[in-house]
């Protein structure tokens, strides 16, 4: 084990106690300014006939309404441009971001130049939680648009003083140029981008494996935590690979240790996390599975309160090596509540079985995940496109292999003609979920 670097150390491996104390203090000055001047929550809190005196720590959470996406969605239809959900006046805000409406109409973001700081604050519990230094150099290979991961990654990288290294607009080629010439140690990006990257370095015989870059930022799709794609990834950049986690409409709220492969750190000096059960929406049991809740603390101009964010986790036992008490989630996020399966009585989530295959295919390589009843049996069929030539058989049964000895299920594998699974430029949909199709 290293020296683990620690972004504040002392809120970091702080006691619950006092963690409880620090959450307490911050909602407590959010709610004074979200019941004095945000007309969504005004009405949400008043409709469920709740008073700010009603809340006055962490433990009185609970008292509070569930907030669903569906109502920002529906807040933002009714109260063009923005919505409700702001507590300042609009001049106040400085930033814009959006949702990428994978399911839905894209939901719009704004933030203070107190609430950016914030989110900037947040990243740099990232960075450090990944072990990134003074002196380390941060490509970013990223194009400025409106979706907000890459961006916090670049106000904390600000804030923490090291030099950031900007290459949107170019491409591929360029950008390892950049890596090289300028001895760029970190890069956040997508696992695939990552990937693209050793292409291209291998096709213009560029030794990426010997260059300066230490520490690979992951996030957007499954990365660091499938063992798979984080041991391709680290031995081909000869790098450590780390996964963060966040949802634009609450933040970044999780990151990854030095010390801990399998789990990510939940950032609870700047969020409350609770872990509920779907159905009765009552706290689960310690290291039961539950759908995770967030309120994000440092962002009172547009904040999500007790936020259902629909993904499944379940909480590690104990204190994490590296020293912090910020709990742990098992595996990140271990599936999306609404996409979970129940084949043949064995539940199962569909980022398992893309996680699988993610680990035995190759950069260009793509897939799609079919789900569809029948004889209203939930039924699974894995469509592959592989360039692999005459290798798709063998990846067909090492997969088929793997998901029986997993999860002890047989599932079809099927290779289909290259370019025949739909294409995505920005984030894949490879899980399609077709069980209301016939039955609707
Ligand atoms: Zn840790």
């Amino acid at each position: 084990m290293g020296v683990v670097e620690y972004f504040d150390q002392q809120v970091e491996t702080a006691s619950r106690d006092k963690l409880a104390r620090l959450q307490s203090k911050k909602l407590d000055a959010m709610l004074k300014k979200v019941f004095a001047s945000n007309p969504f929550y005004q009405n949400k809190f008043k409709t469920a006939g709740i008073a700010l005196s009603d809340v006055r720590s962490v433990e009185d959470l609970h008292q509070l309404p569930f907030t669903v996406k569906k109502e920002f969605e529906k807040d933002q239809e009714e109260h063009p441009t923005f919505g409700s959900n702001l507590t300042e006046p609009l001049e106040n805000y400085v930033q814009y971001h959006q949702t990428s409406g994978t399911t839905g109409k894209p939901l719009k973001f704004l933030d203070t130049q107190e609430s950016w700081r914030w989110r900037g604050k947040v990243a740099c519990h990232i960075l450090k939680g990944a072990g990134v230094r003074k002196g380390d150099r941060i490509l970013f290979p990223f194009n400025f648009g409106p979706y907000t991961a890459f961006w916090i990654m670049y106000e904390g990288a600000y804030q923490l003083g090291n030099l950031i290294i900007p290459t949107g607009g170019w491409n591929t080629l360029q950008r390892l140029q950049c890596i090289i010439d300028n001895q760029a140690t970190v890069i956040p990006t997508t696992p695939s981008h990552a990937l693209r990257l050793i292409d291209t370095a291998n096709e213009n015989n560029i030794d990426i494996a010997n260059s300066s870059v230490r520490i690979l930022m992951l996030s957007g799709e499954p990365g660091a935590l499938v063992p798979g794609i984080r041991e391709k990834l680290e031995r081909l950049w000869n790098a450590k690979c780390f996964d963060y986690i966040g949802l634009t409409e609450v933040g970044t709220w999780g990151f990854q240790c030095t010390e801990e492969l399998d789990g990510v750190h939940i950032i609870e000096s700047e969020f409350i996390a609770e872990v509920v059960n779907p159905e009765t929406e009552l706290p689960v049991q310690e290291g039961e599975i539950g759908e995770l809740v967030l309120t994000n603390l440092g962002r009172s101009c547009m904040p999500a309160i007790r936020y259902r964010s629909g993904d499944l986790v379940k909480v590690k036992k104990g204190i994490c090596p590296c020293g912090r008490t910020f709990r742990v989630l098992h595996s990140g996020v271990l599936g999306r509540k609404d996409e979970m399966l129940i084949i043949r009585g064995v539940n199962v989530f569909p980022n398992v079985l893309a996680n699988i295959v993610e680990s035995h295919i190759q950069p260009g390589d793509d897939y799609q995940i079919e789900v569809f009843k029948e004889a209203g049996i939930d039924e699974v069929a894995i469509k592959l496109e592989t360039k692999e030539k005459g290798k798709g058989g063998v990846i067909q049964r090492t997969i088929q292999d793997e998901i029986k000895s997993k999860l002890n299920l047989r599932m079809e594998v099927k290779i289909v003609p290259a370019g025949s699974l739909p294409k995505f430029d920005f984030k894949a949909k490879r899980f399609v979920d077709r069980r209301k199709d016939k039955n609707t």
